[in-house]
């Protein structure tokens, strides 16, 4: 006689988000063997609980196999079950753990991370477990003892029902056996394990508060497209009819019809029972948008995702997008990760802007180069809106052909005058030279007319300076190398970085280090000017509007409101002022200084210059009123400047891009930043120094060509040397194509040894060099 031995086994490829190595290979999924209780619910994309080490922890099902023993254990695999099922149905369709694989690869992120950072933890968190008996006690038989303590103590409870936790705590089992005889208990139909939902009180709701912002306003007539938008718009449909994977660039300037072009779009893609991905850069642009959208779409189809939602909201708009009930998903930057299955499109508002890459935690991807993954994984086009492309994007673009250009504005509304203000000039006409007497005399104009003023001054607080006329000595923070900035309001010094603060007494203001009463603040901010402006210009009103009041998300909305419904006639603030919003009866904008923007230690900082200038300078005039921009600068011959007052966006890109490719910047390479952190700024030193040898070796042993395959810059310090207490060096990468660099970093990640005293942080397509 034979006997036969069922040697196979059901397991699964599960991945936890723990901060681990960045992934190489498949290092970061673990495998686990599928109890035969929960066999059928169990399948890629779904969330479970398991063992992992002295922890319990939640699983993501990446894939599930079938293989015999024995192969297990001759590939040294050894597995432990799985404890429960926490999601039944999947979270993750095969093209989204598609997508989420390769976010890891590229960004050398653990896949875990990927996937718990799209479900988010208050997402992730909020199912806890109970069960509830169901069969009548008479009918309870055949039972072990185990089974039955459980059963007694459900029948000893007012509602039949406990929670996992209440129980596991009573027993004395090992977790794998109390999940074990829930689960039988469950196919014997005498249990049914059930998801608690934590109900969370109402609190006022983020996008409530955001959307008392009014929009200016909102034509709803039916709108016939003119002739450029009708082109832009069958280029980019062909791509929706034909299933097809294309990245458009849709170039025009604010006011030009691009929202316009994306609503048919949209309305085409929802004709074919296709989804769309809607990003905007910043959360408080989406209710000017979300009212355009539920104008023309069913508003219940629609949910807004961003990181700050509020706990209810996030989780009703999981459930609706888990049901498979969401078209439209509209938001910032993360949304490019919302689990919407079945995408027809997605539009990228604002592509420009640098909010789009995340600068921390992992995964640091940028939501651009994700969505144009997305897109060729989906088949569907990628859309991005801007009135002042990145060159690394037109650049793209510009090779396969992809750009629409929309040279108008609709209804022709002229581009605004853009004046150069050289302060050189000015400063022998007025001594405080904080406003040009042009700029001042075009905001008293323009007041009389009732109009309304924009000022920009990239700087907030009081004053960025405390400095010693005496002895030189500069006020630092002492945990960063930045200067201390003096906020009045708050009467103190606070370093912008890691908030330390430093009462400041100004009657009896010494240097600290001799003494010398001449110690004086310097330098403007935002909170001067707003003073200043007060008091040159009594009878109108002016408000503040900077990241100090994001915080406050009310109070910043607020002003927000007062400004646009012309309840204020100036308007202050740092770059957010030049952000999207329609006012239509602004029509002087003025720059207080440019030159902090130029002289930036940053290979983007030319071209970030360039649109924040045009960008704000597109704030004036947007109604039927022509508009007047003044740009203040000590550095008026800087060329930058004749492509801003010409509104010549061509030739700024000539000349950046041929900046570029002479100093292999990107679109030429792939730039990585490695950056090492520490308290010790010897062991900074020193392992950035260790770590710049070992990958100089690895790219002579793999034979690549110096300068044009790739070089490595540094270690140097970095331009913030020192934050929250922390030294900082690092070291630049420049590699010639994503191959190159799996090619070094594979052998990086075996070769280099942790230093637990030194962070190292990795940031592929780094746009920020400080
Ligand atoms: P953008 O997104 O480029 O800023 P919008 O699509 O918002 O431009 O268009 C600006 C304004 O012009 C909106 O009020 C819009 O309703 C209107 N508009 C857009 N296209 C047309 C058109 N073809 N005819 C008339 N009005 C239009
Ligand atoms: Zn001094
Ligand atoms: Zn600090």
């Amino acid at each position: 006689m034979t006997m036969i031995i069922v040697d196979e086994i059901k397991y699964a490829k599960v991945a936890v988000d723990l901060p681990l190595l960045p992934s190489t290979k498949d290092e970061d999924i673990y495998y686990y063997s599928v109890p035969n209780e929960i066999k059928n619910e169990i399948k890629s994309g779904t969330i479970v609980h398991i063992p992992f080490g002295k922890q319990e922890v939640n699983g993501y099902v990446i894939e599930v196999l079938t293989s015999k023993i024995s192969e297990l254990i001759d590939k040294d695999i050894h597995i432990k079950p799985v404890y429960d099922i926490i999601c039944k149905n999947p979270v993750w369709d095969e093209k989204y753990l598609e997508l989420a694989r390769w976010i890891s690869k590229y960004y050398f992120t653990n896949i875990g991370t990927v996937l718990s950072f799209s479900a988010n933890t208050e997402v992730l968190n909020h199912y806890s477990h109970e069960v509830k008996l169901i069969k009548e006690k008479d009918l309870l038989d055949d039972l072990n003892n185990d089974q039955l303590f459980i059963i007694n103590k459900l029948l000893q409870s007012k509602k039949k029902c406990l929670s996992y936790k209440f129980l596991m705590q009573k027993s004395r089992f090992s977790k794998a056996r109390f999940y074990q005889l829930i689960n039988q208990l469950q196919n014997k139909d005498i249990l049914k394990k059930q998801i608690k939902k934590t109900i969370y009180k109402k609190t006022k709701k983020d996008h409530e508060i955001l959307f008392k912002l009014k929009p200016a306003s909102v034509k709803t007539k039916n709108i016939i497209m003119n002739k450029e938008q009708e082109n832009a718009f069958n280029n980019i449909y062909d791509s929706i009819q034909k299933n097809e994977y294309k990245t458009f660039l849709l170039h025009g300037v604010t006011g030009s019809g691009k929202t316009e072009i994306y609503l048919n779009l949209i309305n085409e893609t929802l004709k074919k029972n296709k989804t769309v991905i809607y990003l905007v850069p910043e959360i408080y642009l989406v209710p000017q948008i979300y009212e355009r959208l539920s104008n023309r779409f069913k508003s219940e189809e629609i949910i807004i995702w961003h990181s700050s939602l509020g706990k209810g909201e996030r989780l009703t708009y999981w459930d609706k997008l888990q049901k498979n009930e969401v078209k439209i998903v509209l938001g910032a930057r993360s949304a490019i990760l919302a689990t919407i299955k079945n995408l027809g499109l997605i539009v990228i508002d604002e592509a420009h802007e640098s909010s789009y890459k995340q600068a921390s935690p992992m995964p640091r991807y940028n939501a651009i180069k994700v969505a144009q993954k997305r897109g060729e994984i989906e088949k569907c086009p990628v859309v991005l809106g801007t009135a002042t492309p990145n060159v690394d994007e037109y650049f793209e673009c510009t090779t396969k052909e992809t750009i629409l250009n929309l040279p108008k504005r609709i209804e022709d509304i002229p581009m605004p005058t853009v004046h150069i203000v050289d302060l050189r000039e000015e400063y022998p006409k007025s001594e405080k030279n904080i406003i040009s007497n042009v700029l001042k005399s075009s905001i008293t104009e323009a007041l009389k007319k009732k109009e309304q003023i924009i000022l920009l001054l990239n700087r907030r607080g009081y004053s960025s300076t405390a400095f010693c006329r005496a002895c030189g000595y500069i006020q630092y923070c002492k945990n960063c190398s930045v200067p201390l900035v003096y906020h009045k309001n708050r009467g103190s010094m606070t370093c912008h970085h890691c908030g330390f603060e430093k009462a400041v007494n100004l009657h009896s203001l010494v240097c600290p280090e001799c003494k010398s009463p001449h110690f004086k603040f310097t330098g403007l901010g935002t909170q001067q000017l707003e003073e200043e402006i007060k008091m040159t210009f009594q009878n109108a009103k002016a408000i503040r509007v900077d990241s100090d009041q994001l915080r406050k998300k009310d109070e910043y909305l607020k002003l927000w409101e007062e400004f646009s419904s012309g309840k204020a006639d100036i308007l202050i603030g740092t770059q957010i002022v030049a952000k999207g919003i329609d006012l239509p009866n602004v029509t002087v904008v003025g720059v207080i200084s440019a030159d902090s923007m130029l002289n930036f230690p940053d290979y983007v900082s030319g071209e970030k210059a360039f649109q924040l200038l045009t960008q704000i300078s597109g704030r004036a005039g947007r109604g039927d009123k022509p508009g007047n921009v003044f740009i203040q600068t000590y550095q008026a011959e800087n060329p930058l400047f004749s492509y801003v007052t010409a509104h010549n966006f061509k030739a700024f890109y000539q000349s950046e891009i041929k900046h570029r490719q002479d100093f292999k910047y990107p679109p030429f390479t792939m730039l990585i930043r490695l950056v090492f952190q520490s308290y010790s700024e010897k062991d900074c030193i020193n392992y950035a120094n260790h770590t710049l040898t070992l990958l100089s070796n690895i790219a002579k042993e793999e034979k690549l060509i110096p300068e044009k395959e790739c070089s490595f810059l540094g270690p140097a310090p970095c331009f913030f040397t020192k934050l929250h207490g922390k030294y900082r060096q690092h070291i630049l990468c420049k590699i010639s194509n994503k191959e190159i660099k799996n090619q070094i970093f594979h052998k990086y990640f075996e070769l280099s040894t942790k230093n637990d005293k030194v962070e190292v942080i990795i940031d592929i397509d780094s746009i920020n060099l400080l």
